[in-house]
């Protein structure tokens, strides 16, 4: 049996995010992880698993640069990425008009794009310069035992880790919710989408572009290493393309944009039929849930993640503050909760709005669209820039004012948890 102070489920960009943040404040931490490795990962996954790990986040917002910044972490994730600064809204025939980034945040006025697989590679790699943090892969976690000043948890080669408290971090399907007697409501949205990383040899430089046109939406946004992604709304009643099913992108991007890409310019590819979910609480006992484990959203809007991480920092926040007797167990939980999920339903909210609008085919409904996108960014350029870069999701850092009543003034190891 190991003794820590804090087990972390999970070696996503969520759980990794809330070890460099425990690291950082010199908490010591465990991650469990279940795959064999990082690598192992991608070499020997099964196809579905492959494109799961490369397919996800490309924005990375100026709030999670903030955070990524206070773990010291900022600089490595600016060198690596693409700055976009800007977004261009076209309908079938004209530009709409432009999303300008630059007023948003006084040190990161873009959308930062790198691939999901790029942001975990930097936290992963730089985790090794956490003295107080280990990550332990091959190592799921199979069994959870709450005590009264403690818990224990299990992994199925028969080694158990006993801490004061855990932040599971184990993915939109990890089982520790479900065992731990949380339920999840889920909710399927009818809209397909169908992606494709290429070769860009277009004009469209940093830019990041969407055209909601009467056929389907299409999205485009720039990629480290000349790379560019391509995401295609597919025809309505399409059902979702599998990994050997083949989708002519490019025919759907030509017709709808103008732009010609080559077939043989594809780097990798992957579908995905966005759906909601949420558990009934984020906290129970000593375990607290964090990203996808706790919340997804549709991926348009590209929030996800970056909610997640503002969940692991509080969250490990919390936890620190616990563990140096600053706060209030109970208090501090129903804290996380009530913050979290009300950016939670924000960002979900606005992730569901962004994906209605734009995937509504048809001449009336697109008519009637690109005149209420028109007058919009005409008249609310900032508002809407501010809304895309997630600067205006309510307590995206609540860990920067935690509420004085927060604080513990007794014996914190009498304190409920
Ligand atoms: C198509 C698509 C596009 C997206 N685009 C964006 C975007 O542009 N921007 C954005 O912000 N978000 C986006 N998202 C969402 C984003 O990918 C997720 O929010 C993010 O991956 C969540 O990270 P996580 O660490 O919570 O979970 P995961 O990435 O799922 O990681 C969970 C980890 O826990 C491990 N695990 C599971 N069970 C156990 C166990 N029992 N024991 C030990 N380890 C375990 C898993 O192996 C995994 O490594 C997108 C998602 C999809 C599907």
């Amino acid at each position: 049996m190991t003794n820590t102070a804090v087990v972390v489920v999970g070696a996503g960009p969520v759980g990794l995010m809330a070890a460099h943040v425990l690291g950082h404040k010199g908490v010591e931490a465990i991650v469990l992880e279940r795959r064999e490795s990082r690598t192992g990962r991608l070499e020997c996954a099964r196809a579905t698993e492959e494109i799961d790990l490369r397919s996800r986040a490309i924005g990375v917002m100026p709030p999670s640069l903030d955070l990524l910044d206070g773990v010291g972490l900022a600089d490595e994730f600016l060198c690596a990425g693409v700055r976009a600064a800007t977004g261009v809204v076209h309908d079938e025939r004209s530009e709409l008009g432009r999303i300008d980034f630059q007023g948003v945040h006084p040190r990161f006025p873009f959308v930062l794009a790198i691939p999901q697989w790029g942001t975990e590679s930097i936290l992963a790699s730089a985790i090794t310069g956490r003295p107080t943090v280990e990550v332990r892969y091959g190592v799921p976690v199979e069994k959870v035992m709450q005590e009264a000043d403690g818990i224990t948890l299990c992994c199925r080669d028969g080694s158990c880790c006993r801490a004061r408290y855990a932040i599971v971090c184990d993915g939109a399907h990890g089982s520790l919710a479900q065992a731990a007697g949380i339920s999840r409501r889920e909710k399927t949205y009818r809209a397909r989408f169908f992606m494709a990383d290429h070769h860009d040899l277009t004009n469209l430089g940093d830019e990041a572009h969407l055209w909601f046109t009467p056929g389907g939406a299409v999205e485009s946004f720039p990629l480290p290493a000349s790379l560019r992604r391509w995401i295609v709304q597919l025809p309505s009643g399409s059902p979702l393309p599998g990994p050997e099913d083949h989708v002519d992108l490019e025919r759907m991007v030509n017709t709808r944009t103008g732009y010609t890409l080559d077939p043989g310019g594809r780097t990798w590819q992957s579908s995905f039929a966005p759906q909601r979910s949420e558990l009934s609480r984020f906290h129970r006992g000593r375990l607290l849930f964090a990203g996808d484990a706790a919340h997804t959203m549709s991926p348009i809007g590209g929030q996800g993640m970056n909610t997640g991480f503002a969940d692991a920092e509080l969250a490990a926040t919390l936890v620190a503050g616990r563990l140096d007797g600053r706060l209030n167990g109970g208090d501090a939980w129903a804290y996380y909760e009530r913050a979290r999920k009300r950016a939670v339903h924000a960002a979900a909210r606005r992730a569901w709005a962004g994906m209605r609008v734009g995937t509504i085919t048809g001449r009336p409904g697109s008519w009637v669209r690109s005149r209420v996108v028109f007058v919009a960014l005409r008249t609310a350029a900032p508002l809407v820039a501010r809304h895309f870069a997630m600067m205006s999701i309510p307590m995206r850092q609540a860990s920067a004012r935690l509420p004085r009543r927060l604080t513990h003034h007794g014996d914190p190891h009498k304190a409920a948890e």
